[in-house]
């Protein structure tokens, strides 16, 4: 080798997946070093302040923070770099406004949400407690096991003489799909579009694209560890796993944006900064999605067909119109609750600013906001293409355009929005590709029809020796406690690799 490597690990992005990877690392003694195209750590879970606002870039619904069981992820990950976060529980983890005057609230108590849906859909009262304790049979299984490496043959084995039920429950389950389950015990219609609407909001695709264990993990932790917002804003968890990182004798390095993964017969053995600089370690982890780091980072000659075929797979989901807004705090009736979602049409959930997400943090931390007022985060599905090929004056005039509709949807579950308005500011798809460094902005990766469960998602090791993924396009896919839970196969595999 040309270039001796002065890491043992270099880390490209500061995404919880990335940082997590990174922290597990250092905990062991690895060299470790992280390199962050923006300013701040986080991504996705990243922050940005505005005229006193505190705002979250995308995330704010935290599963992973419970304080019980191993899916804890995000507290597990804080605690093994001797970090911690003060969370606050959310009661209700969303309030469903839908068609029909569908109004149902994800209660934290199970049994509170159960009889709130059964109250509503009578006929359906056994199918609807079959399917969600089946969720819980998959969500038991994975809480009775520490989760590692899955492409790690030693971890294996010991987890399966240590749990064999469970193993075997896991393994019954991973290529199966929500929907399946969901009609194996319900039959009403309305009901069978609820539980598409319950797996399109996180997973964004309706339940019969939605892996089981991903929705056994979803639909069971918000009632077992809870929904709980870290206190200062999800930027906190980044910034604590930052913290603890350079504790551990980790760094990491902004406005560092890799151009390129360095080869070297074959193998990934350093990268390249778009300033030229370059940086050598015995393994690179790309925490960018499998698009920008395999059509990007990489000469298009070395994309491996395991690669193509995960293309094949999966295709690239929507990105988000995001609307931030500052309000007057009289807006918002008494007993509000931090998390809405809005569909006035189930024609139009999967649709181009179909399905409107609401977030008010404030509800639980007031500091984020001036005194006297809430931030609202409203955000939709939206793809690039709407956004492209347009004048500066003709985007600024779409966004206002979009803006005001969105308000204007909102109007109907906070009448006199409108007029309570303090702040307001708008993010397109090329808000998120530029800031979050996505393709196309996209949330992460969808089927592209209908697959196996999760057996299609692929673990962190890739076929270019030495270099490793991780993030929302490895398993188990998107969400904070989910790339979490990628950071800690990532962590545990490479430091199999390297003797550690
Ligand atoms: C609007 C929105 C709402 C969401 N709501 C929720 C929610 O309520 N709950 C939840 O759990 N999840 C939510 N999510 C999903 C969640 O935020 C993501 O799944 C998760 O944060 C992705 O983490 P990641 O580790 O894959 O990387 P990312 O967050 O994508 O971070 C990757 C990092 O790598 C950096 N990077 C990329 N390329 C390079 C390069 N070449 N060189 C250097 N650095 C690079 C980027 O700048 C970025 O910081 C939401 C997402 C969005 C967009």
């Amino acid at each position: 080798m040309v270039n001796k490597p002065n890491y043992d690990v270099i880390v490209i992005g500061s995404g919880i997946g990335g940082l997590v990877t990174a922290t597990q690392l250092a905990a062991k003694g690895a060299k470790v070093l992280v390199l962050e195209s923006y300013l701040i750590p986080g991504g996705s879970s990243g922050y940005f302040e505005r005229e006193g606002y505190h705002f979250d870039v995308g995330a704010s619904m935290i599963f992973g923070f419970g304080e019980k069981g191993t899916t804890n992820l995000l507290t597990r990950a804080l605690a093994a770099v001797d970090m911690e976060l003060e969370t606050l529980p959310d009661p209700v983890q969303i309030h469903y406004h839908l068609p029909q005057d569908l109004e149902i609230k994800v209660h934290r108590d199970y049994e509170n949400f159960l009889q709130e849906l059964i109250a509503r859909f009578p006929q359906e009262k056994v199918g609807i407690r079959r399917f969600y304790d089946e969720c819980w049979q998959v969500f038991n299984c994975l809480n009775a096991m520490e989760l590692l490496s899955l492409e790690e043959l030693g971890y294996l084995m010991r987890v399966f003489f240590q749990h064999p039920g469970a193993c075997l429950g896991l393994v019954k389950y991973l290529p199966q799909n929500a929907g399946d389950i969901a009609r194996r015990y319900i039959q009403d219609p309305e009901l069978l579009k609820f539980i598409d609407m319950e797996c399109y909001c996180w997973s964004v695709v309706p339940a019969d694209l939605t892996p089981m264990i991903n929705a056994g993990m979803v639909f069971s932790d918000r009632h077992y560890g809870g929904i709980n917002y870290p206190k200062g804003g999800v930027g906190q968890i980044a910034q604590k796993l930052v913290e603890g990182l350079e504790k551990k004798g980790g760094e990491i390095r902004y406005k560092s944006k890799v151009q390129q993964i360095l080869l070297e017969k074959g193998k990934a053995i350093g990268v390249e900064l778009t300033n030229g600089e370059q940086y050598f370690a015995k393994r690179i982890v790309s925490n960018a999605t499998r698009w920008d780091t395999f059509d990007k980072l990489l000469p298009a000659e070395a994309m491996p067909t395991k690669e193509k075929r995960w293309q094949q797979r999966y295709q690239k989901s929507p990105s988000f119109l995001s609307l931030h807004l500052g309000v007057k705090a009289e807006i918002l009736p008494l007993g509000t609750e931090c998390h809405h979602i809005l569909l006035e049409d189930w024609a139009n959930m999967e649709k181009e600013q179909g399905t409107l997400f609401v977030s008010i943090p404030t509800l639980l931390d007031p500091d984020l906001a001036p005194a006297g007022h809430h931030i609202i985060h409203a955000f939709t599905p939206s793809w690039l293409e709407e956004w492209q090929n347009l004048s500066p004056q003709d985007y600024e005039a779409k966004k206002e355009a979009a803006a005001e509709k969105l308000i204007d949807r909102l109007e109907v579950i906070f009448p006199g929005l409108d007029r309570a308005l303090d702040y307001q500011e708008v993010g397109t798809p090329r808000t998120h590709r530029r800031f979050l460094g996505r393709q196309d902005g996209t949330y992460g990766p969808i089927p592209q029809r209908k697959l196996a469960g999760l057996l299609g998602m692929p673990f962190n090791r890739t076929a270019i020796s030495g270099l490793y993924c991780v993030g929302d396009s490895t398993f188990p896919g998107q969400g904070l406690n989910a790339v979490a839970f990628s950071g800690f196969a990532c962590g545990h595999r490479i430091a199999v690799d390297l003797g550690i």
